[in-house]
């Protein structure tokens, strides 16, 4: 039995029948990180803290006779974006390869209150800017599924992790698409919450207005069990939300209750047609299973990809301007401060960082304010307008993830407008601020399966959660 592959309540029952212990579980975690090695999903690991923390666990529970909480006991990695106190913080980039945090996110430290234990940090792309995995100083990570092709990004090492039977659960950051593309291109379930649902508090920031801490994990359940301990208000994130957390568990079927909106908007009409058969099957199968749906519009979504670059470049060129090397970043010789300051920003950021500082720092000068970061503003808007009408008439709406299946590595990194296209279909979701988890479907292309994406009204994550359970046991 691989016991990597289990629900988080199955091994919880082999612990409790003492048929396993923590202490088991954490050295398979860390000799299947170590046969997977060449994937290069982690950045850092904490193997003497996590075999520590798993004999605790070992011998509360022997003391309790019974196990505190589901997450009791259970490995979790964390994107190299999220703060974890006392280890480097890295985000995948040279100017913070030696950073070390002074605090845990908010999400961090609500895990480990219920006893989970941080394995390490994931890779990503630098500053999570990317959809391959390809833009990390720490080299690129590769798909599980077939290790020519890139995991997606910018989650690639959490989603890889996941998908190698690495760790049941991770946690990733989404701003326009990654925590559900690489879930997608990884075969594996990838959730963003609302924004506001879970603490941005500890995470990263990247375009403030857009990032959200979101969860990969094989099974829905997993999913459900890490959103309810991380959700809810934090005093320490003022856009975080004051609104209650439901009960996500047990989860419950609604397939045959909500009301289920399509739109024609999210097919493209460059996306392979042997793709878009594959979800007009799937489609018909939830018909037939007595799945309501409905046909609504979404004109305003095809102008996302731009108001995503617009925006998220923008907020990017404010965010990243206190790695100066004086706050934080490289120790660097040079005659005065602006030779200093070149120096360490030259140096310390990758390409496409740089290509975003720069566009964006364009985007908000005098002068071009209102014509770029204004009109994405404005976009933006139209787009929430497009779902708030849809969501009057549907309670879900379905789409796919990702335009195409995973891509060889390489394949797309010399073109940086084909790879800001592998986020077509994830940032309108990103720009409304909406919740949405991606699913993989039982169809494959290449071993690959496809994704579906499970749109949600605002804070309507029990609903996706139940839905998607709903199509899990289909
Ligand atoms: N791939 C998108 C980008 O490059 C989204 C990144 C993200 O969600 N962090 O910006």
């Amino acid at each position: 039995m691989d016991i990597l592959k289990l629900k988080i309540s199955e091994i919880q029952n082999l612990i409790e029948r003492k048929e396993l212990s923590y202490l088991e579980l954490i050295k398979e975690v860390f000799k299947r990180i170590e046969e997977n090695k060449e994937l290069n999903a982690f950045i850092s690991l904490f193997p003497e803290k996590a075999i520590k923390k798993a004999e605790e666990c070992d011998k509360e529970f022997n003391k309790l006779k019974e196990i505190p909480h589901l997450l009791f006991g259970i490995p979790v990695a964390i994107k190299d974006n999220i703060a974890y106190k006392g280890e480097r913080l890295t985000c995948a980039s040279k100017i913070l390869k030696d950073f070390i945090s002074p605090y845990s996110a908010t999400a961090v430290e609500r895990l480990e209150k219920k006893g989970a234990i941080i394995i390490g940090k994931t890779n990503l792309d630098e500053f999570a800017m990317g959809s391959s995995n390809e833009f990390s100083y720490f080299g690129v990570c590769l798909n599980p599924i077939n290790k020519e092709y890139v995991p997606g990004g910018s989650s690639g090492g959490s989603a890889s992790a996941v998908g190698g039977n690495m760790v049941p659960v991770a946690l990733g950051s989404d701003t326009g698409g990654s925590v559900r593309q690489p879930a997608a291109f990884c075969g594996v379930c990838g959730l963003k919450p609302t924004y506001g649902r879970i603490s941005r508090f500890g995470l990263v920031a990247f375009a403030s207005s857009l990032d959200v801490i979101g969860i990969l994990s094989k099974y829905i359940e997993d999913c459900a069990i890490v959103l309810q301990v991380i959700s809810g208000y934090d005093e320490r994130d003022s856009t975080s939300a004051q609104i209650a957390v439901p009960d996500y568990l047990p989860l419950k079927s609604n397939l045959k209750e909500v009301k289920v909106g399509i739109s024609k908007d999210f097919f493209l009409k460059e996306m392979e047609n042997s793709l878009i058969k594959l979800y007009e099957e799937f489609f018909k199968l939830l018909e037939k299973k007595g799945v309501k749906l409905y046909e609504i519009s979404l004109p305003k979504i095809k102008y996302g990809i731009y108001a995503y670059h617009l925006i998220a470049t923008c907020e990017a060129s404010s965010n990243l301007a206190r790695y100066d090397g004086i706050r934080y970043g490289l120790n660097i010789e040079a005659k005065d401060i602006d030779e200093f300051y070149i120096k360490v920003r030259s140096e310390g950021f990758g390409k496409e960082v740089k290509r975003r500082i720069i566009l964006g720092t364009y985007g908000l000068s005098k002068g071009y304010y209102e014509e770029y970061y204004g009109i994405g503003i404005k976009m933006r808007k139209k787009i929430i307008e497009d779902f708030m009408k849809a969501f009057e008439k549907v309670d879900i709406i379905l789409a796919p993830t990702s335009p195409t299946l995973p891509f060889k590595l390489g394949e797309r990194t010399k073109d940086p407008i084909m790879m800001y296209l592998c986020d077509i279909l994830t940032v309108p979701i990103s720009l409304a601020g909406l919740p949405a988890l991606s699913i993989p479907l039982k169809y494959k292309i290449n071993n690959f399966p496809i994704s579906l994406q499970i749109i949600g009204k605002p804070f309507g994550e029990k609903e996706i959660l139940d839905f998607a359970y709903g199509i899990e046991q289909l």
